[in-house]
């Protein structure tokens, strides 16, 4: 992004960087809300999920190493794969996506053109 010059920072102030830091945390705490928990990005529905999948006390299921997910994982038959970024996913298909959160809402902001 661009950096500004001098003479702009002048229209900057310290409230405005809080206000952007925050609507930041606020936007990402609105889209990690969107996960349903239900599992399919982690091949639960192809009865081979991740071993790090786990099943909560509120029956929806988490990544018990979820800061650290990315990179070389094995699903519970011994079958390596890499655990990457959902988004990097989410224009394929794969068993349940159909019902992922994020697909969903991508499919409902793509413009169709009118007929
Ligand atoms: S490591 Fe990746 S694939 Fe495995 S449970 Fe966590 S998020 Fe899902
Ligand atoms: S498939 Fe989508 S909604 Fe389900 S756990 Fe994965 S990211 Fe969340």
């Amino acid at each position: 992004m661009r950096l500004l010059e001098a003479g702009d920072q002048d229209g900057l102030h310290m409230n405005d960087e809080v206000s952007y830091d925050l609507y930041l945390k606020k936007a990402a705490e609105h889209y990690e809300g969107l996960c349903k928990r239900c599992g399919a990005c982690c091949g639960l529905f192809e009865k081979d999920p991740c071993t790090e999948l786990v099943q909560g006390e509120d029956g929806r299921y988490y990544c018990r190493i979820y800061e650290e997910r990315f990179g070389l994982r094995r699903t519970v038959r011994g079958n390596e794969f890499l655990c990457v970024p959902v988004r990097k996913v989410i224009s394929g298909s794969w068993a349940g996506s159909y019902q992922c959160a994020y697909k969903k809402q991508l499919t409902g902001l793509r413009v169709h053109p009118v007929r």
